[in-house]
């Protein structure tokens, strides 16, 4: 019997390249056997997962052959306290991959436009493919930081959704606050904006774009965060958005009815409340930025970073990335738009050292 797959599905999905990922533990422990490996491809968190959300996982564990709350209710509840806002302001995902896919099905139909940064995360663009809606690219400028005039430019009477990512992964720079304002006079009231914020509470810029009461009132405008960064729970697949609650009632209507799991609910909602993991963890991306700005004597162009991540001039990234592979240190390379670099997520003192002195004779090498 034949079955031709190819003819069958929707046609748009056959353009459609699924996300490739940083290398996986699993996937490395085949590769690489037991030898020693840094792995610094996914902006994970160096420190591991909050010790509170860990304790809170384990206590909910008895009651897993119990459906989870489809509301994840307390949750919501406590992240609205958070961030002082009712809880049907605040939408929750299996991940904040599940929030833009679910955004992308409520909005988008066949035809509509999306516009987004470049270069940025892919997902945003996933999501826009799925529903055969029109992906436009606006690039950054030279520095990496955002040509908001393009961005308007690019918008026009089919744009649906504008994508922003503050600090934008993988460049590490941020969209300023009156960049953000500027836009937002500008911006046609009709247009649904996603602000990515999976890397915000690394930042310290005191003149990005972070959330505050006044931008909240945007009723066209959401908020995405994450608890796969900072929380280091990136296993446990917990995303959240803030936002316009008549905007969320729709999303509810597309999203799987236990979208996000038992113990990810618990896990989150006490990571939240672990003040002594976030000041670890925000220390050690602070100490980090300073241990890579030192590549830079050597002539090494690194772009300076508001997130636990950096890129490294290096040349041919693919070729640096094969070359520090062969060491055990795994970073990020292959981004288009971004040939020359490779992006390195912060590790623990002794991996950035390990990855800055490989880089160091990288360059050696290549010279
Ligand atoms: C890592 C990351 C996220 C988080 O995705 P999850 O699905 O929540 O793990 C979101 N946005 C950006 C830009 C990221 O780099």
């Amino acid at each position: 019997m034949i079955f031709n797959t190819d003819a069958r599905v929707r046609s748009n999905l056959r353009a459609i390249h699924p996300y490739q990922p940083g290398i996986s533990e699993d996937q490395l422990r085949k590769e690489f056997g037991l030898a020693r490996l840094v792995k610094l491809n996914s902006n994970e968190n160096a420190l591991g997962p909050s010790p509170m959300a860990l304790a809170a996982i384990e206590r909910e564990l008895p009651k897993l052959h119990l459906y989870p709350d489809g509301g994840s209710e307390l949750l919501r509840e406590a992240l609205a306290a958070h961030h002082g806002l009712k809880m049907e302001q605040v939408f929750v995902g299996n991940g904040s991959d599940d929030i833009i896919k679910l955004i992308s099905e409520t909005f988008l139909e066949a035809g509509d436009e999306i516009v987004v940064p470049f270069p940025s995360f892919s997902q945003y663009g996933f999501g826009a493919e799925v529903m055969r809606a029109q992906i436009r690219e606006v690039p950054l400028r030279p520095d990496f930081s955002y040509d908001v005039e393009a961005l308007l430019r690019a918008v026009n009477d089919k744009t649906k959704l504008l994508y922003l990512c503050t600090p934008n992964n993988p460049t590490g720079t941020v969209l300023k606050r009156d960049e953000f304002t500027w836009l937002m006079e500008r911006l046609p009231q009709d247009v649904f904006v996603v602000v990515d914020l999976a890397y915000d509470n690394y930042a310290t810029d005191p003149d990005r774009f972070f959330v505050t009461e006044s931008a909240l009132t945007y009723p066209n405008v959401c908020y995405m965060f994450t608890f796969s960064k900072l929380y280091g729970l990136a296993g446990l697949r917990v995303g959240y958005a803030l936002g316009n609650e008549q905007v969320w009632a729709y999303v509810h209507r597309v999203r799987e009815p236990f979208n996000v799991n038992r113990v990810a609910q618990r896990g989150a909602q006490a990571a939240l409340q672990d003040v002594e993991h976030i000041a670890k963890s925000q220390a050690l991306a602070a100490k980090s930025r300073e241990q890579y700005a030192a590549l830079a004597r050597d002539g090494l162009r690194v772009i300076p970073s508001q997130a636990n991540f950096t890129l490294v001039e290096v040349g041919d990234g693919v070729a640096a990335f094969e070359w520090l592979k062969k060491q055990g240190i795994l970073v990020r390379a292959g981004y288009p738009g971004l040939e020359s670099f490779v992006r390195v997520t912060f590790g623990l003192d002794e991996e950035n050292e390990l990855c800055i002195g490989a880089l160091r004779a990288y360059q050696q090498v290549r010279a």
